[in-house]
């Protein structure tokens, strides 16, 4: 099997590749590449051989054929926002970057049949804005939203704002299109909702991230449009607190609760301060934060309900403060404050992020758990906790400054996965694995789970061609 170790091998290699999507569709410049080769957040960076911008399915085809028969390594990527140094190139400059970014097509919807056919470099944005404009909603959401795409989203699994309602990115797909390692089109783009013919092919590659194939379109499930939404902020004393308002929430309004977020005061003080047009929304800085949204089929009537529930909260003591927002602009500022959370905190030093979950009812102990660590944790870092927490996933960040970032990183991370370790969780609830999690997800995987990843990567790509190195270490192959 050729390789490319030399000039010309690269030369053939890239000559090939015009030739199946066109030259102006391979790009080799460094000022092109560099946007493909650094992530959302300048924090991780790698560096490409090219990078390759398919126009369709068969183009796809093609590249990944032509790979193969030089013997190149394929980064499918789709809008960069992952965050887990996963849809980057690695640094040896002998990678290609397959950007799904010009599949950006909306195949079709179907709002009686509830779903729609969509191309995998798809906007989430452009999603969710088709599917509306047909009268339906595609309810996966999240900060990203504007940049990340629906192959992106697919590939890591994401979950976002509503999971608790509509469940993660896996549980919104019918169907998939998906090239192989050897070049061939996998064809379950059918939008059924029974199908019970054997193996479910389709979710081997949701959540891969683009490790066993390159998702090239997807058939995704639609819901109907909630016509009323009550979006409260509410202020509580301690987590735990926030824990049995869930539970009140949940009692009250079952089903209808779409987000349920918290937040620490920190981290709402470091958003207000650093985002422009963002005000807090109850008058005092209180200790930890909830925002709560709660929807449904009917016009009104909802929110007199959400009022008399809370009415009910505050008199109980549970909350100190609460608010529901009276305008889109209200609503707009307090979801501006929970998904600016590490942007605004991005603005004051280096973030060491972390994506872990836990039992709902251990929420309160890991953070006093962290509240706990004393030295461990040195004057200059600032935890900011804030998450899904009616999913039991926070984000647990440390604010640390630049220069102590690769000091701090693996004492403050590793601390915190033994104390999810003993609660029970996982230390990547949405985000994946990529190469930044690769190490310590498998530590924690049962023997068993470890060797049938391994046959699975063998069997679909035996020659690790498909993003080599992220999710399994290419020297277990
Ligand atoms: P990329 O970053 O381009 O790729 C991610 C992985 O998928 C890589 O391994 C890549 O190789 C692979 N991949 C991409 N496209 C394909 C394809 N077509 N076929 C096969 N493999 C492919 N994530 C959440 O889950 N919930 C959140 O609430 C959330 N909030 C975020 C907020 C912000 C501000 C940011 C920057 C990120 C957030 N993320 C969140 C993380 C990120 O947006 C998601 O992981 C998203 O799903 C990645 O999509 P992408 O198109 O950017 O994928």
């Amino acid at each position: 099997m050729a390789s490319l170790t030399a000039d010309s091998d690269l030369s053939a290699f890239l000559d090939a590749c015009r030739a199946a999507v066109g030259a102006a569709y391979v790009l080799t410049a460094a000022e092109d590449m560099q946007r493909f080769e650094w992530d959302f957040w300048r924090q991780y960076h790698g560096r490409a051989a090219a990078v390759l911008r398919p126009g369709s399915t068969a183009e796809v085809a093609e590249l990944v054929v032509v790979a193969a028969r030089h013997g190149v390594k394929i980064v499918p990527q789709g809008g960069n926002t992952g965050l887990v140094n996963g849809g980057i190139p690695d640094d040896s400059g002998a990678q290609v970057v397959l950007s799904l970014e010009r599949m950006n097509k909306v195949r079709a919807v179907d709002p009686s049949g509830e779903h729609m056919i969509v191309e995998a470099g798809c906007l989430l944005d452009a999603v969710q804005q088709a599917a509306a404009e047909a009268g339906r909603f595609f309810p996966l959401a999240m900060g990203s939203s504007g940049s990340c795409r629906i192959g992106g989203n697919l590939s890591t699994n994401a979950g976002g704002i509503n999971v608790l309602r509509y469940g993660m990115a896996r549980d919104l797909v019918l169907g998939l299109e998906v090239v192989l390692a050897d070049g061939r089109i996998l064809d379950l783009l059918r939008p059924l909702r029974k199908d019970n013919t054997g193996y479910d092919l389709k979710q081997l590659f949701i959540g891969a991230e683009g490790t066993l194939g390159i998702i090239t379109a997807a058939a995704l499930r639609l819901a109907a449009i909630p016509r009323e939404r009550v979006t409260a902020w509410l202020s509580v004393v301690r987590p735990a607190d926030a824990i049995t308002l869930f539970k009140r929430c949940r009692d009250a309004f079952g089903e209808l609760i779409s987000a349920f977020e918290m937040l620490c005061s920190r981290g709402v003080e470091i958003a207000v301060e650093e985002l422009e047009h963002v005000q807090r929304p109850v008058a005092e800085a209180q200790p930890w934060h909830v925002l709560v949204e709660i929807s449904w089929m009917f016009e009104d009537g909802l929110r007199a309900r959400v009022e008399t529930v809370l009415a009910d909260l505050l008199e109980a003591g549970l909350c100190l403060d609460g608010t529901i927002a009276e305008t889109e602009a209200q609503r707009a500022n307090m979801w501006r404050i929970r998904e600016g959370q590490s942007e605004s905190a991005s603005k004051r030093g280096y973030i060491i992020r972390s994506d872990i979950t836990v039992p709902i009812a251990e929420i309160p102990r890991l953070l006093a758990d962290i509240d706990g660590w004393g030295d461990a944790i040195p004057a200059n870092v600032t935890v900011l906790p804030f998450g899904h927490v009616g999913d039991g996933n926070l984000h647990v960040n440390f604010l640390v400054p630049e220069a102590k970032a690769k000091d701090y990183y693996d004492p403050l991370l590793g601390r915190l996965y033994d104390t999810v370790d003993r609660l029970r969780g996982s230390i990547s609830a949405e985000h994946g694995v990529g190469r930044a999690k690769r190490t310590a997800v498998d530590a924690r995987k049962p023997a068993a789970a470890r060797d049938l990843s391994r046959r699975i990567k063998r069997a679909l790509d035996p020659e690790n061609r498909l993003n080599p190195g992220i999710v399994i270490d290419p020297s277990e192959l």
